[in-house]
């Protein structure tokens, strides 16, 4: 059973009204989504400003050159620089994971959360007890990864 992508069709074909697709989840299962992704936006939103934090206060400290308080090794910049790359991966990571969230939030209040965005059909629910912020099935998830770069 395998959807025909309306992408490929035809030029004389009607373009398809995209349908209202209605979320696989029950509003109880709904809720306790809800409720994880609303936590968990706010740890991240705080995490991210504390990394932030960190991270530009690390930089003024190397600006400064404050070389008695902080005396500064040949090895320590090369670890510092990379601890910060590190961190601020970090940051770029939990920003990206917070969309995710905010979509995912937007989702339920449209009533498609737990619907592939791709192809439209229910996501399997273990896949969204692992990701709750997850837009795609698995499918398409492998497909966007193995056509990555095309
Ligand atoms: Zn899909």
């Amino acid at each position: 059973m395998k959807k025909e992508n309306p992408k490929k069709a035809g030029n004389g074909e009607k373009k398809p009204e995209k349908p209202v697709v209605k979320s696989p989840l029950t509003k109880a299962e709904t809720e306790v989504f809800r409720k994880w992704l609303v936590d968990r936006r706010e740890a991240l939103s705080g995490n991210v400003q504390k990394m932030e934090d960190e991270a530009l206060r690390r930089s003024r400290q190397d600006a400064s050159g404050d070389l008695s308080s902080m005396p500064i090794h040949m090895a320590d910049l090369g670890s510092d620089t990379f601890d910060q790359d590190f961190t601020l991966g970090l940051i770029e990571n939990e920003e990206e994971e917070l969309e995710a969230i905010e979509e995912a939030l937007g989702r339920i209040e449209e009533g498609t959360f737990g619907v592939c965005e791709e192809c439209e059909k229910p996501i399997a629910k273990e896949r969204m007890k692992a990701i709750p912020h997850a837009a795609l099935c698995l499918d398409c998830k492998k497909k966007e990864e193995d056509g990555s770069g095309g």
